[in-house]
């Protein structure tokens, strides 16, 4: 697994300055389900989660399923509400904002998911689908639509799928998609949640290198959520292991992975087949 943890010093890697983007601190997010009997199940989600991103950076957040990793992120991107704590980013706690106050925050927070197809549009052409953001913020429709070609080079889909519709491309490339969408709108961070988890191993692997590309090309910095420590080893710089809405270890990726300092860390690395 180490062998696969990219050295931090290659060159084609971003430049991770010392500038911090994110910080995230004693948030706490508990769901309540009706449980039967009307007794009512607590779930504490998230709990002792802090960390901070800085900018370049790829932050992995690993964990088995259910440990809470995507609440954490939700609650960056105010899909979900923590009920208490601070999220500051650019010197402003995002967890205050009202809803007309975050949408600017909105643009410069993307996040791509597991399966993009659940939220392409299957009536919207490509083209529509990554031009849609900017037009929605104000870009005019050509200039929208000039850049949604670019960046279809960029995640190396051939200008001819701009007038295809989601249905007709693979998994992986839909995808490239979904990250197309997200980079239109120019964020500086970028929040991917199991962005490779539904794909093949080897469309992964083509995936991930995308990603590293782009993130070295555009300096952008990452969350990046995984169950996977294969595919933290391969793209992350720094991972933070969470454990039942815990993040019980985090620090870089190479040292964490060979020097485990958490039992559930050790335990996670020797399920490793
Ligand atoms: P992960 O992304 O690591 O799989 P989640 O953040 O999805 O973890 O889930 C953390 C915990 O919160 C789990 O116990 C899950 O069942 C629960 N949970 C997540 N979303 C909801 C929700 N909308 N309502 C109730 N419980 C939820
Ligand atoms: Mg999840």
């Amino acid at each position: 697994l180490i062998a696969a943890v990219p050295h931090g010093a290659a060159p084609e890697r971003a430049a991770i300055t010392g500038e911090e983007v994110l910080r995230v601190t004693d948030i706490a997010k508990t769901y309540r389900r009706g449980g039967i009997f009307g007794a009512k199940a607590v779930v504490r989600a998230v709990h002792d989660a802090d960390f901070t991103l800085k900018r370049g950076e790829t932050l992995g957040l690993v964990g088995e399923s259910g440990s809470g990793k995507s609440t954490l992120a939700r609650c960056v991107v105010k899909l979900v509400t923590p009920e208490q704590g601070e999220i500051a980013y650019d010197g402003t706690n995002l967890r205050l904002l009202s809803r007309a106050a975050w949408k600017p925050y909105r643009q410069r927070i993307q996040m791509i998911f597991q399966d993009p197809y659940a939220s392409l549009n299957p009536r919207r052409t490509v083209g529509d689908t990554i031009a849609e953001g900017p037009v929605t913020h104000g870009t005019p429709r050509a200039e929208a639509l000039g850049r949604a070609r670019e960046l279809l080079r960029l995640v190396q889909l051939d200008a001819g799928a701009m007038d295809r519709y989601p249905h007709e491309f693979s998994g992986g490339q839909r995808q490239r998609i979904g990250i197309a969408r997200a980079l239109a709108m120019r964020p500086d961070l970028l929040i991917a949640d199991e962005p490779v988890s539904a794909l093949d191993v080897s469309v992964q692997a083509q995936v991930l290198a995308l990603l590293a590309e782009i993130k070295a090309r555009l300096g952008l910095t990452m969350l990046f959520i995984t169950h996977d420590l294969r595919v933290a080893a391969q793209i992350c710089d720094r991972v933070a292991v969470m454990q039942r809405g815990a993040i019980v270890e985090q620090g870089p990726t190479r040292q964490v992975f060979s020097a485990p300092q958490h039992a559930y860390t050790r335990q996670l690395l020797d399920s490793i087949p």
